[in-house]
């Protein structure tokens, strides 16, 4: 489900969501999502996991939405919901928690005071890490994002990933920035001149992930570590494969060979665009999300493939096993390559 609404637009963002929207057009949106839910309900849709995304989903009226969401919820549905640090307070905690919210995504995206400022974040450091702690009271199954590669900033410290030591996260994401064309950050003059190198973005990673594996945070996708059994169910069965709604202005659907943007129903009522794909790049697209995971790609049911997946086995950029194909962690450093060669 999308929330398309922001405090503010951040520096590097390109997705879909506007600033400084009236209280009455959010309470609108959300009546508007709790009446598509509502419909789905009345037809019988059950849903094994439910994904709040922004934006920033609390600055709608949350409430009404998982009321309505509640009938379409299997019994032990994963319900996650992102939270920006300044959306965090008790009772709101206290009122996802009681109608039925199960996991919370936070944003940190830096952990330096001088690079959350240029991103337009409007939090220090210390305060997204008593939001996370306050979400802590009230969630055991929380996490947060972070983004590395954002070009260097005067008075930027070099990040202390350690400083994340005691967070008591179950979930870290880490996204390597990509200059959106949209965002205001590729409309600052000369601004390639301040992006990191490919080298030193390899680096901040290899050491985030060591770091995140030495707090017991294993990698199962190519920019998530989990503890296990807290990995996001939501996300690894869209990359599984399985098929997912997306209810809300700026939120995709796979359904079948559909693909659907902005739908309200499970009719892509309202869905601002839909196409059909082919059986078989519909079959490609779910191959090459699995290769992203550490449960790999299933050789047997795309064989051509197979000689570049051999080509890459003895290069050292994947492993195999059987059938089934794996990165190996120099794969993962060069995965775009990987993919772009098979498709
Ligand atoms: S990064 Fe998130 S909070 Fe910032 S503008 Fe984009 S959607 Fe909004």
């Amino acid at each position: 489900m999308h929330f398309p609404f922001c405090r503010g637009k951040c520096s590097y963002c390109a997705l879909y969501s506007r600033g400084a929207v009236a209280l009455s057009e959010r309470k609108a949106y959300s009546a508007k999502m709790a009446d598509a839910l509502s419909k789905l309900s009345a037809r019988g849709a059950k849903f094994s996991t439910v994904y709040f995304g922004g934006g920033s989903p609390a600055l709608c009226d949350l409430n009404a939405v998982l009321s309505s969401l509640a009938p379409c919820l299997e019994i032990d549905a994963e319900v996650s919901v992102e939270l920006h640090p300044l959306d965090v307070k008790k009772p709101l905690l206290d009122m996802l928690r009681s109608e039925g919210v199960n996991r919370i995504s936070m944003g940190v995206e830096s952990l330096d005071n001088a690079t959350l400022r240029d991103m337009g974040r409007r939090y220090s450091l210390n305060e997204a890490k008593d939001a996370f702690f306050t979400v802590r009271e009230f969630f055991d199954n929380a996490g947060i994002d972070l983004i590395v590669g954002y070009p260097r900033v005067e008075n930027a410290e070099e990040w202390k990933i350690e400083k994340l030591a005691d967070w008591g996260m179950t979930h870290c994401s880490v996204y390597s920035l990509q200059l959106e064309e949209e965002s205001s950050l590729a409309s600052r003059e000369g601004i390639e001149s301040f992006l990191p190198g490919d080298d030193e973005v390899m680096d901040s990673l290899k050491n985030i992930g060591e770091f995140l594996e030495s707090i017991s945070l294993e990698r199962y996708e190519i920019s998530n570590w989990a503890r296990k059994g807290r990995e996001c169910r939501h996300n690894s069965a869209v990359w599984a494969g399985e098929d997912y709604l997306g209810l809300g202005t700026g939120a995709y659907s796979r359904v079948a060979l559909r693909r659907m943007r902005g739908a309200w129903g499970v009719d892509g009522e309202g869905a601002e665009e839909v196409s059909v794909v082919s059986e078989e790049d519909d079959i490609k697209e779910r191959l090459l999300f699995r290769l992203r995971t550490r449960k790999g790609l299933d050789a047997s049911l795309c064989p051509r493939w197979k000689e570049t997946l051999e080509k890459f086995v003895a290069e050292g950029v994947l492993s195999s096993a059987g059938d089934i194909y794996r990165l190996t962690p120099r794969g993962m450093e060069i995965c775009d390559y990987v993919l772009a060669a098979l498709v």
